[in-house]
């Protein structure tokens, strides 16, 4: 059964581009019926901090990507990371070391001065003399000391991480105990039984370390996927000017869960030219093994476009907020947004409070005002909306646009609308009657 994760660490919101890595995981793990389970990475007590994690419980809650399982927090798991120290001790894998921070700072000016890249040397590997007192020394685990260690990443393929180019005997606890963070992250996710990892590339340097763990504790190692990031259209990494803002901002703005799901998925993965994807058509057709190589590009305008798609395919009972549908039905096709909708709800629904300067000055001259108040007339004498518009056209041999506007700018304020004999349909003739006596008389 394949078992996935997503592992926030509490620092902040959760962003959008934790919000992709969760989602790539948590549809590998529904569509093939396994697990997707959540894990809060709150081991760094300074920065811990509570609000940031129901931040990220909520924006979940939003989207609507739930845990199988109780969300596990790190801060909860000391005794269990302890066990596993030990266990390490006791099997010889792991080691005391007493070196103090002068020490450590004397091996680096050493090892730059060489010009070499500053490491642990091993001087405590094999140490089983008296301890130098006074100082509580740190768990180092014994890494090989040379070869390679090889990621076999379903994204990237095999990629060779030379032992003398990147390891050390790295420290898995430090001097006061508390365990360092790969090496909780290699033992949660195997007590979580989580097999396939999916994580932003940006960890993939972690990964050579979180295998030396994995393999000391005689754990099998999952199989990981490294999705390369999210860029800006300068193509730098997305900063929260470009909008890698907080995921519940995106609810604020008026997309919809699902719609910034769809959006997050196609970056960085594709199938076919297909762009609209529902939650069922995402799990239908996602396969993690056809993610994209390459670094994806953010686009608001792509956003918007998608969540307009959306917009369009919902049933119109979910606007009922909005109070009459018919309007809604009317106006929704020109808005990207639940923001948009709202306001071109309300264009049409409210009396206007003002007209726009600029459509006067255009649409109501005094040709214009002669029609509409020829126009007022013969609804006023009981014609119907339709049939009077086309009349004071007729009579008076113009285009519809000279009669056309003036009604739009007296219904909504401006002269931009949908159909005008859509509006007044809907409106009905009182409100109509109402709206183009408050804008004659102005
Ligand atoms: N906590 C890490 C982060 O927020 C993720 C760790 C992982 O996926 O292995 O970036």
């Amino acid at each position: 059964m394949v078992v996935t994760r997503f592992a926030p660490s509490p620092t902040g919101y959760l962003h959008i581009g934790g919000l992709r890595t969760a989602l790539l995981n948590y549809l590998h793990a529904r569509k093939s019926g396994g697990k997707f389970l959540l894990r809060v990475e709150d081991t760094d007590r300074s920065r811990h901090n509570e609000e940031a994690v129901k931040a990220i419980l909520d924006a979940f809650e939003w989207v609507g990507l739930q845990s199988d399982d109780e969300v596990v927090r790190q801060s909860e798991r000391d005794d269990i990371y302890r066990k596993y120290i030990d266990e390490l001790l006791e099997s010889g894998k792991a080691y005391r070391c007493y070196m103090t921070p002068a020490e450590l700072e004397e091996l680096r000016e050493e090892q730059k001065n060489r010009g070499e890249r500053p490491r642990y040397d091993g001087r405590y590997r094999d140490f089983n003399g008296t301890p130098p007192e006074g100082i509580t020394p740190v768990i180092r685990i014994k890494a090989p000391t040379e070869g390679s260690i090889f990621v076999y990443d379903k994204i990237k393929g095999d990629i060779e991480f030379r032992v003398e180019d990147t390891l050390d005997d790295f420290i898995i606890a430090r001097a006061d105990g508390t365990p360092t963070y790969n090496f909780v992250v290699a033992v949660d996710d195997h007590l979580m039984g989580v097999n396939e990892v999916i994580r932003g590339d940006d960890h993939l340097s972690n990964t050579p370390k979180q295998i030396v763990i994995y393999e000391a504790l005689n754990f099998p190692i999952p199989n990981f996927y490294h999705v390369p990031m999210i860029h800006n259209e300068q193509g730098r990494k997305l900063s929260k000017r470009d909008g890698a803002t907080d995921v519940m901002e995106y609810k604020r703005l008026g997309y919809f869960p699902e719609a910034l799901l769809n959006f997050l998925l196609r970056l960085g993965w594709s199938h076919g030219d297909k762009e609209i994807f529902s939650m069922a058509e995402m799990l239908e057709l996602f396969d993690p093994s056809t993610i994209s190589k390459s670094a994806s590009i953010y686009s608001k305008e792509k956003l918007d476009w998608v969540n307009s798609e959306h917009l369009k395919l919902k049933p119109l009972e979910e606007f009922s907020q909005f109070g009459n549908l018919e309007i809604v039905a009317l106006v929704r096709d020109r808005c990207n947004t639940l923001l948009d909708l709202e306001r071109e709800v309300n264009k049409i629904s409210e009396k206007p409070v003002e007209y726009d300067s600029k459509s006067l000055k255009k649409h109501f001259k005094e040709t214009n005002q002669k029609l509409l108040t020829e126009f007022l007339e013969e609804i006023q004498s009981g014609e119907n909306l339709e049939s009077s518009f086309q009349k004071v056209l007729d009579s008076n041999g113009v285009g519809m646009a000279k009669l056309a506007q003036p009604i739009r700018i007296a219904l909504v304020g401006t002269a931009q609308s949908p159909s005008v004999i859509d509006v007044m349909k809907i409106l009905g003739v009182d409100e109509v009657i109402e709206r183009v006596e408050a804008l004659l008389k102005r």
